[in-house]
């Protein structure tokens, strides 16, 4: 059996390993663009210098010989013939294979801005490549404008920051880092930054890009007219599966890969996991769909099931958050409840006795009962501010029936 993985990430090396731990025998082949193993999640600390990329690898130097798998690096899949069950690498070569991952993660996206697309000095923050990019446009006192407060954009500001660059960072929203955040929880953050020599436009557009004879960017015009000069600019302004090359491939019949509960593609013995799946865009779910791709590659018949809620941990200037499902958009019917004091904040929202979400700022601990108790939509055995202290100690033990903890209160 030739199993072939596209992908040397999160999910394509979970994969992998998992594959190998469940047969001995089989053939294994990552190819990936990458030509280093990293995590996306510590880009900023190459960026910022803190760390070299050999230190922010994931895996041991050995992983390959140990697993034994085969690792073609720095080389992009152009197409995949599935009849034909072979893969087309941009170098000539063809890789066959008896079953495929698709593991290529997520792309960035470049919003329709006059003179921002194709420009010289317009720059992502995915992976190690776009780091170095940066990382080589970077001098002291760079004019730099990032696009977008999400998790990338206030990664990429923070790095910056620390190497004494002072970016302007543009937001649509009326906050930063507006899909994990309410307004007290990302104002927290937003003066951090602030003093540290960031500044931000909040509600804000940009509008178009002033570009010069060789194509660089030395301005960006917001919808106010205001205008920012810059050497180069960042963009974090959303992402989407990076499976353009499956276009007008059976496997991707429409703009997306739609897997099932096994995370199977439409097309036999080829699956999808990790951000290209689509089903999520976070590391650890990542490497858990990898995990369940892997069994079902190798015969077994397991389901992915964490399709419930968002999560993300957020760490700013020693200060950290932990946000589970969406807190900004309570239904009807929820009950919001907040507790504050001068170094913790809290939000929950309860929907008819389940908590739908909830976000922690400061101390972040018993996180592990709130997602359990949003994944499984458990009612809680009380709401208002006790909520905030429950404790597994207060399951009473697992009920078989219906496969949960139940309550002793
Ligand atoms: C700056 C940044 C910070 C982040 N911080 C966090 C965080 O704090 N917590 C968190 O949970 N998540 C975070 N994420 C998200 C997390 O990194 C992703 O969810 C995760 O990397 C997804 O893993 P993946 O294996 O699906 O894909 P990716 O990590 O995107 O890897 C894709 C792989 O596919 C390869 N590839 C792509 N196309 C091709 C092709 N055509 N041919 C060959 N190879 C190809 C790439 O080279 C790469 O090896 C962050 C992401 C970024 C960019």
């Amino acid at each position: 059996m030739r199993h072939l993985i596209i992908g040397a990430s999160a999910a394509g090396l979970t994969a992998a390993k998992t594959i190998r731990s469940i047969d001995r025998d089989c053939e294994i082949t990552v190819v990936s663009k990458d030509d280093k193993v990293h995590s996306r999640c510590m880009l900023h600390k190459y960026l910022s210098g803190e760390r070299t990329a050999e230190g922010i690898s994931f895996v041991p130097e050995d992983f390959f010989q140990e697993n034994r798998i085969e690792w073609i690096s720095g080389a992009e899949v152009q197409t995949v013939n599935a009849v034909g069950k072979t893969a087309a690498l941009a170098d000539g070569r063809t890789l066959s294979f008896d079953r495929l991952l698709i593991a290529t993660g997520a792309q960035y996206v470049v919003p329709p801005v006059p003179g921002l697309r194709g420009a010289a000095n317009l720059y992502g923050f995915r992976d190690l490549s776009d780091a170095e990019a940066i990382d080589r446009a970077s001098q002291p006192g760079s004019r730099v404008v990032i696009i977008g407060s999400g998790l990338v954009g206030m990664d990429a500001a923070y790095a910056l920051l620390d190497r004494g660059i002072l970016p302007v960072v543009v937001e649509m929203a009326e906050r930063i880092l507006p899909l994990q955040l309410d307004d007290n929880a990302a104002s927290a953050y937003q003066e951090r930054f602030e003093r540290a020599g960031c500044s931000f436009r909040l509600n804000a557009k940009a509008a178009s890009a002033e570009v010069d004879e060789n194509a660089n960017i030395t301005a960006i015009v917001l919808d106010d007219g205001e205008r920012l000069p810059c050497d180069y600019v960042i963009i974090a302004a959303g992402v989407k599966p990076a499976v353009g090359f499956l276009d007008g491939t059976p496997v991707k019949p429409d703009l997306l890969i739609r897997v099932d509960d096994h995370l199977r593609t439409p097309v036999e013995d080829i699956y999808a996991a990790g951000d290209a799946a689509g089903l999520s865009g976070i590391w650890p779910n990542a490497m858990k769909q990898g995990i369940t791709a892997a069994r079902n590659m190798c015969g077994e018949d397991e389901c992915y099931t964490d399709l419930y809620a968002m999560k993300n941990t957020i760490n700013f200037f020693g200060l950290t958050a932990l946000c589970i499902g969406n807190i900004n958009v309570p239904g009807p019917n929820a009950d919001v409840y907040i507790e504050e004091d001068h170094l913790n904040y809290r939000k929950a929202v309860v929907e008819d006795g389940v908590l739908k979400s909830i976000l922690l700022q400061g101390d972040i601990s018993g996180g592990g009962i709130y997602q359990y108790l949003i994944k499984n939509r458990i009612r809680l055995p009380y709401t208002g501010s006790e909520l905030f202290r429950l404790s597994f100690a207060e399951f009473y033990g697992f009920d078989e029936t219906s496969g949960k903890y139940v309550w002793q209160v």
